[in-house]
């Protein structure tokens, strides 16, 4: 994506301002009500979600990192700029999870994808220096089945030089051009480094205009 300076000062000023907790729901039941549009963040645990979510809005704690296996997961509400609302999705793939914890967060989360009218995307994180995995694939086809639109952000990419990220890139890209739901370009970000940060920001920022829609 190539943002013009413009663009790129109003993400940065969009979540330079004050983003905060809002509230977290661990059933279909107490999912939050308000008139802000929403963009949730899926991905495996220790995809580098929080540490995504903290990078972006400049906190260092805002979002807990999930090491609690088998533990009650739950969806996290953030509001940012009191204009949009990001919602941090439970990580999946956790090894270690009884299937009756998979089953709670999985049904959580498709009745929350399915029903939430004020949803607008899904960002899904995959780890630039890991393989796609199953789950993954399950998370895609079930977006494109829903036709909930969602976008690919690598994470980690620190990790790699530049020319295994390219590799990385287009081998992903191959993977979005057969499905019909993802958005066609891929933010890679590293929340160390804060490399691909202000694109992202400027993407997500753009939906908190699309506000008042319920
Ligand atoms: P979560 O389970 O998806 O919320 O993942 P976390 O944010 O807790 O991150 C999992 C691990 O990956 C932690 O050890 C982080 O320090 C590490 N990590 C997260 N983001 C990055 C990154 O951009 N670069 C590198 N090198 N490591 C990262």
């Amino acid at each position: 994506m190539q943002y013009s300076k413009k663009d790129i000062e109003i993400g940065r000023k969009f979540f330079s301002a004050n983003s905060r907790y809002l509230t977290s729901s661990t059933n279909a039941k107490n999912l939050p009500e308000h008139q802000l549009c929403e963009v949730a963040f899926a991905g495996r645990s220790n995809v580098g979600k929080s540490s995504l979510i903290n990078a972006l809005t400049n906190r260092k704690k805002l979002a807990r990192s999930s090491k609690t296996p088998g533990g009650t997961r739950q969806l996290n509400f953030f509001e940012i700029n009191n204009q949009l609302i990001l919602v941090d999705l439970p990580g999946y793939g956790y090894a270690k999870v009884s299937k009756k914890n998979i089953f709670e967060w999985t049904k959580l989360t498709g009745y929350y994808f399915l029903e939430r009218s004020n949803l607008r995307t899904v960002f899904l994180l995959l780890d630039s220096r890991r393989e796609i995995f199953l789950q993954d694939k399950s998370m895609m086809d079930f977006l494109d089945k829903i036709g909930l639109s969602w976008v690919v952000v690598l994470t980690k990419s620190d990790k790699l030089n530049n020319k295994i990220l390219q590799k990385k890139k287009t081998q992903v890209m191959n993977i979005l051009a057969k499905r019909s739901a993802a958005y066609p370009f891929i933010f890679s970000t590293s929340s160390i480094k804060s490399f691909g940060l202000e694109d992202l920001r400027t993407y997500i920022s753009s939906f908190a205009s699309k506000q008042n829609v319920l």
